[in-house]
C-alpha cells in the first residue's frame, strides 16, 4: 500500500501524522510511505529523518494525494485538499464530524473512505489508538506549565537567607485524562493542589496523585461512558457556593471540564475570578467549546481585575513533537486494523466495533449511524 502524509495545512497546526518511528515500522510492514517535504518541521523532524527511516519525501502535497491510497492527517483536510481526495481513497484523521458535518457529505461524493478517529470507543481495546486520550494528556501538561509561566510568582516553597516563599495554590477543575496530568504536573512543580470533578472515579484518581479533592458530588453525576453529565441548575448552584470560597484563595486555576457533545459547563463566574488576589491566573481548557470561565477568549488573555485569564487554542500544537509522536502511534496502531501484512487493498471489517465506531464514508455514503441521513 502507499501511505501518504501530507504536511498540515491548517492555521496554527504543528503536528505531523507520522514519525520516523511509524515510518519505519509501515516500511517494515511492506508499506511505501510518501512524506511531503517540510511536513515534520513543526514537530522537529527534519526531512531527512523521515528520509533515514524509509519515507519518499514529496515536493507539495498535491502529487502526494494523487498517489497515496492512505492519507494520514491530524486535522481535517481543508477545502483544497478535498479537491484532491480522490475516489477509493482512504483518510484517517481527527475529522470533527459532529462540528463539520458538510464535509461527510464532500467525502462521499468524492467516495473517499473516512474515519474520524475520535470515535474511537474509550476501552481497553481501543486504548493504544485512543488520540483523545493521547493528545489531552499532553495538552493538560502543557496547560499547566503555561499557568505556571504566566504565573510571575514562584510555584515551590523556597527557604532561603532572605526569608520563606509560599508554595502556590493549584486548583484543578475537572480531572479526567488531561486535569489529572495537569494535577500531576503542578504536584512535581511543588504546589499545594486541590482538584474537583463531578464523578466519583475521579475523586478517588485525584487523591491517588496526592492532591485534596474540594468540591460535591452529584448523584449519579457519572454515564454508563465514563463521562459526566450535565448538572441541573440546582447543582450548579450548589457547585458554585462550595467552590467559591476556595477559589478566592487560589494563585492558579486551571479548568478542563467537558461533557461529550455539548457546550462546556460554565463553573467560574467573573465573580469568582474578581474574587482572586491580583496576579492570580486562570487558564481555561475548555475555552474553544463554550469555556469553563465567563470573559474567557479563545487565543487571547484577557485581564479582569489583575487576574489573568488565558484561553490558549490548540495545545497539543504547542508540544508538537510529543503530541505528534503519540499520535503518531496511535495512527499506526488503528491501522493495524485497516491494513494486512504485503497487501494491495485496505480490508474494511465493519464486523469490527472499533472500525464500525470510525469509518463515516464508504462507496459514495454516509455509513456511520450518527451521521447518515
Ligand atoms: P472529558 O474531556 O469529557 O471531561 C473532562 C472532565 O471534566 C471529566 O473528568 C468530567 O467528569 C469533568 N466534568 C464535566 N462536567 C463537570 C462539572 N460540571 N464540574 C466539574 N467537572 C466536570 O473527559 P475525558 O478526560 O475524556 O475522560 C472521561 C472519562 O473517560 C474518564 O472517566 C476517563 O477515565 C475515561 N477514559 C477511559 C479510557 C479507557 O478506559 N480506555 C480512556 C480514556 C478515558
Amino acid at each position: 500500500m502507499i501511505i501518504g502524509v501530507p504536511k498540515e495545512r491548517r492555521e496554527a497546526e504543528a503536528r505531523v501524522a507520522a514519525t520516523p518511528d511509524t515510518v519505519r515500522r509501515y516500511v517494515k510492514d511492506g508499506h511505501r510511505v510518501l512524506v511531503e517535504r517540510g511536513a515534520g518541521a513543526g514537530a522537529a523532524i527534519a526531512d531527512g529523518d523521515f528520509e533515514a527511516a524509509g519515507a519518499e519525501l514529496v515536493e507539495g502535497a498535491e502529487p502526494l494525494y494523487a498517489q497515496a491510497q492512505v492519507v494520514l492527517k491530524v486535522q481535517r483536510p481543508l477545502d483544497e485538499e478535498m479537491a484532491w481526495l480522490r475516489a477509493g481513497q482512504v483518510l484517517v484523521g481527527m475529522l470533527d464530524p459532529y462540528m463539520h458535518r458538510e464535509q461527510l457529505a464532500t467525502y462521499a461524493e468524492r467516495r473517499v473512505t473516512a474515519f474520524a478517529l475520535e470515535l474511537l470507543p474509550r476501552t481497553t481495546r481501543a486504548q493504544a489508538m485512543d488520540v483523545l486520550s493521547s493528545q489531552a494528556n499532553v495538552a493538560g501538561y502543557r496547560a499547566m506549565l503555561e499557568a505556571m509561566a504566566a504565573y510571575r510568582r514562584v510555584v515551590p516553597m523556597m527557604m532561603t537567607a532572605a526569608g520563606t516563599i509560599a508554595a502556590a495554590k493549584v486548583f484543578v477543575i475537572g480531572a479526567g485524562v488531561a486535569g489529572l496530568q495537569a494535577i500531576a504536573t503542578a504536584r512535581r512543580m511543588g504546589a499545594v493542589v486541590t482538584a474537583t470533578d463531578v464523578r466519583p472515579a475521579a475523586k478517588q484518581e485525584i487523591e491517588s496523585l496526592g492532591a485534596k479533592f474540594v468540591g460535591f458530588i452529584p448523584e449519579d453525576a457519572a454515564t454508563a461512558g465514563g463521562y459526566a453529565r450535565p448538572l441541573t441548575p440546582e447543582e450548579q448552584q450548589k457547585q458554585r457556593e462550595v467552590l467559591a470560597e476556595h477559589i478566592a484563595s487560589q494563585d492558579i486555576v486551571v479548568t478542563t471540564a467537558q461533557v461529550p457533545g455539548r457546550q462546556a459547563p460554565r463553573i467560574v463566574t467573573a465573580e469568582m475570578v474578581r474574587s482572586m488576589k491580583a496576579g492570580a491566573v486562570i487558564l481555561d481548557m475548555a475555552v474553544e467549546t463554550g469555556g469553563n470561565v465567563e470573559g474567557s477568549r479563545p487565543g487571547e488573555t484577557v485581564e479582569l481585575d489583575g487576574v489573568a485569564i488565558l484561553g490558549p487554542r490548540n495545545l497539543p500544537s504547542r508540544i508538537a513533537p510529543t503530541s505528534s509522536q503519540l499520535y503518531a502511534r496511535n495512527l499506526y496502531n488503528f491501522l493495524q486494523l485497516l491494513l494486512k501484512k504485503d497487501a494491495e487493498a485496505v480490508a474494511i471489517d465493519t464486523d469490527d466495533e472499533l472500525v464500525a465506531a470510525t469509518l463515516l464514508t464508504r462507496d459514495g455514503e454516509i455509513v456511520h449511524e450518527k451521521f447518515r441521513g
